[in-house]
């Protein structure tokens, strides 16, 4: 049997896959699967450059390194081999003169315009988990019988989508506000899920409370 070779499956115009596959029909079929796709609408050729990543997945850069390119992993400019074009207009920009181009930065299958892109990711990234972290912790002080099913983050902020038992739509909480916005007919379900731990600590007490 064949060995397995690098082909490039052209899904359209601007999305090209690799995989690594015996035969041009193979090939296809894998490309296609990726997609949702039918392998008769895909063309796949070979691309001998790639056969030493088999079985794959190819580096961005060794992907870089034979011309193609990306979205950035942070600002999704356009970043080809020589770095980004448009991190290059913005800096000379500000310079007011010509700048030199800085190379793009990769990690595996991910690229960034430079390297001062790759490291505001990695920053941005880390704060958007802590406030993650933060507004999840807080819900479920809140109200711990409630089930995250996602949190946005945007601006410092976040909105934790809500499961709690109970109520018929999703609860939204609103971190660091500490408001919700719930359905209207959810409205008393929601206030009574949120009396019910302090009820259980005074139970738990003895029942016992001064003042
Ligand atoms: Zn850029
Ligand atoms: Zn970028």
């Amino acid at each position: 049997m064949a060995d397995l070779v690098a082909w490039v499956v052209e899904l359209d115009d601007e999305h090209h896959e690799v995989v690594f596959e015996r035969s041009e029909a193979r090939a296809r079929v894998r490309g296609a699967r990726k997609e949702g796709a039918s392998a008769r609408d895909v063309k796949a050729r070979r691309e001998p450059r790639l056969d030493a990543h088999t079985p794959g997945p190819v580096p961005a850069q060794a992907l870089l390194d034979i011309g193609w390119h990306f979205e950035c992993a942070r600002c999704y400019h356009y970043v080809d081999g020589d770095g980004c074009q448009r991190c290059a207009d913005n800096a000379e920009e500000e310079a007011g003169h010509e700048v030199e181009w800085v190379p793009p930065v990769t990690r595996g299958q991910d690229v960034w315009c430079s390297e001062a892109c790759h490291s505001a990711d990695a920053r941005e990234r880390a704060a958007r988990q802590l406030i993650t972290s933060a507004a999840r912790a807080e819900v479920h002080q809140v109200l711990p019988g409630a089930q995250v099913e996602t949190v946005f983050v945007n601006d410092g902020t976040a909105v934790v989508w809500l499961r709690v038992p109970g109520c018929r739509g999703t609860v939204r909480y609103h971190w660091p506000a500490g408001t919700f916005r719930v359905q209207l007919r959810d409205h008393a379900t929601l206030l009574a899920a949120l009396r019910r731990p302090a009820l259980e600590t005074w139970e738990s007490e003895g029942g016992a409370v001064h003042d």
